[in-house]
């Protein structure tokens, strides 16, 4: 099971870093989580095939984690030859439904008609759907606004946690204990700190409490990137620690 951070920006233009969007591949399962603006465009930019996603996953409604997906949808019915037929199925927290109507007020009903079949499953949180038949899929209410969820993805003997935007919370650490890697949100500085994000600090923390494989990194505001988050997060977990770029890349191999 292979990761890839596409977007490790925020809502906050930033150098090198655009919005949200990570790649799972497990099997034959090709899974977007999250879809920020700049990400259908940068999957082009690494070379990442955006054509054969599988499935999307969405943490929450802000437009740093969505904003993209009318264009990824366009995409796959304008941007290639022949377009796409393959099934897409879209998942994320009750009210995606309702967003994606939303989107198709915006763009016409024909944004949801592309050609191809859609399939949207809402999940209470808690609630797991498999993928396929080995690849299993997970959601934890996380705090930070009224629907946002972190997601668990487990293939082959492995898991990868990704927190979405959340603010401190014990149960993801609980919920996300001895995960071979966790994506965590990164977004402010200790300075800055808010109960809907999380800082190197409180990152490390939750290292600490999880005890992740690999603490990856991610959601950076720009002020964050002014402090020592290597430093702070070690203070209190002294595991491995990433910090993601647009492109990172990690392949956990199968147990
Ligand atoms: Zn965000
Ligand atoms: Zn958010």
């Amino acid at each position: 099971m292979r990761l890839t951070t596409i977007g490790t920006g925020t809502a906050a233009p930033s150098r090198g870093r655009v919005q949200s969007g990570h790649l799972v591949e497990a099997g034959a399962v090709r899974l977007l989580m999250d879809c920020g603006s700049g990400v259908a465009s940068r999957m082009a930019d690494l070379g990442v095939e955006w054509q054969t996603i599988t499935h999307l996953a969405i943490t929450h409604f802000h437009a740093d984690h969505v904003v993209d997906l009318p264009t990824l949808l366009y995409a796959w019915r304008y941007g290639q030859l022949p377009p796409r037929s393959q099934n897409l199925d879209i998942i994320g927290p009750v009210g995606t439904l309702r967003l994606l109507a939303r989107f198709a007020g915006v763009f016409g009903e024909g944004l949801l008609t592309l050609g191809f079949p859609i399939s949207v499953r809402e999940l209470a949180p808690g609630e797991g759907v498999d993928l396929s038949a080995d690849v299993h899929l997970r959601c934890l209410k996380v705090p930070h606004t009224e629907e946002s969820v972190a997601y668990s993805v487990e293939h082959g003997g492995r898991r990868i946690v990704y927190t979405g935007d959340t603010g401190p919370d014990a149960t993801l650490g609980t919920w996300a204990a001895g995960c071979d890697l966790m994506l965590a949100e990164c977004s402010l500085p200790d300075s800055m700190a808010m109960a809907t994000h999380l800082t190197p600090s409180q990152c490390g923390a939750l290292g600490a409490a999880a005890h992740p494989g690999v603490l990856a990194l991610t959601h950076f505001y720009p002020p964050v990137e002014d402090v020592d988050i290597r430093g702070e997060v070690g203070a209190q977990f002294s595991g491995t620690v990433a910090l993601a770029t647009d492109g990172w890349t990690l392949d956990l191999e199968e147990r």
